[in-house]
């Protein structure tokens, strides 16, 4: 990838399976409560890009862009899009795409070899972590602390969800979904214990955005990725930050599909985003996480 030809850098996309064919086991119905929170169609129409398409959207903008499946097969029963088949295709469009992988930390012992195997014979840069999807403490180093080493080790990112999520919003019982897990403070432990891992928390964290600036502002190997939200509903306190002592940790995402960087970055425009920081939060920023810069 020639970071020179792009404009900005999304650090967060996802390679979601498509869902416009029926399929038995509720993902259908789940794609189309995620469209109802985000107000995007798509997702409800059953026309979810896939990764070629999604290649295809951001080289017509010059955007590079992370991308990732999540695998939280064990609590919701869906078929995930493979890891393996997710970076082949980044592979196949590395002008353009930047594969991170998703492994259930559940996984155990198999888990971590496969983060191992993934960075190695993949060239996946970094592992897409959802507390709530995935149903687990961060800090729990009992269950997941093994993995983090592994990610640690291999310079690879730790990305996480956090604060509240369009899974399971509006149904019954949430889809077993437990928001609890993604307040960024658990983070904070895995920062701690972690110091040389690079750690990303996604979203403005609400309604526990202080606390991810918090964590952020105290720990020199975290990061926070501005996605999911369109900036116009950003806290105001999340765009002070932003602004001044954080400029150099926030990161432009969208959260393709759900929201297209075209909406994404119009309302960016309009938040009084400092001239000087602009070029931070859309490109600078992640080629410095990336190793790029
Ligand atoms: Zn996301």
């Amino acid at each position: 990838m020639n970071f020179d030809d792009l404009v900005a850098i999304d650090i967060h996309t996802h390679a979601e399976e498509p869902c416009n064919h029926h399929r038995d086991d509720g993902y259908n119905e789940f794609q189309a409560g995620m469209a109802r929170y985000f107000r995007n169609p798509a997702g409800a129409e059953g026309m979810l890009p896939t990764v070629p398409q999604t290649a295809e959207y951001f080289r017509e903008r010059k955007i590079g862009a992370v991308i990732f499946p999540v695998d939280a097969e064990r609590e919701t029963g869906f078929r995930r899009y493979s890891n393996e088949e997710v970076a082949q295709l980044c592979a196949e469009n590395d002008d353009i795409l930047i594969p991170f992988a998703s492994i259930d930390p559940h996984k155990g012992k198999a888990g971590v070899r496969e983060v191992r195997r993934l960075v190695k014979d993949f060239g996946v840069r970094g592992f897409k972590f959802h507390p709530t999807m995935q149903g687990f403490w961060p800090n729990d180093y009992k269950l997941v602390y093994k993995m983090y080493e592994a990610i640690e080790e291999e310079g690879a990112i730790a990305l996480f969800h956090t604060g509240q999520t369009g899974v399971g919003s509006g149904m019954r019982g949430g889809m077993g979904m437990r928001l609890k897990y993604s307040n960024p403070v658990h983070v904070d432990d895995v920062a701690v214990d972690f110091p040389d891992l690079k750690i990303i928390l996604a979203h403005p964290s609400f309604p526990w955005t202080e606390e991810g600036l918090m964590v952020a502002q105290h720990k020199p190997n975290v990061y926070i990725d501005m996605s999911g939200w369109s900036p116009k509903y950003f806290p105001e306190i999340f765009i002070k930050y932003a602004n001044s002592i954080l400029k150099k940790k926030m990161l432009f995402g969208s959260d393709w599909p759900a929201i297209t960087p075209d909406r994404w970055l119009k309302d960016f425009e309009e938040i009084g985003i400092k001239d000087e920081v602009r070029p931070l939060i859309l490109k600078e920023n992640a080629m410095r996480l990336l190793g790029a810069a």
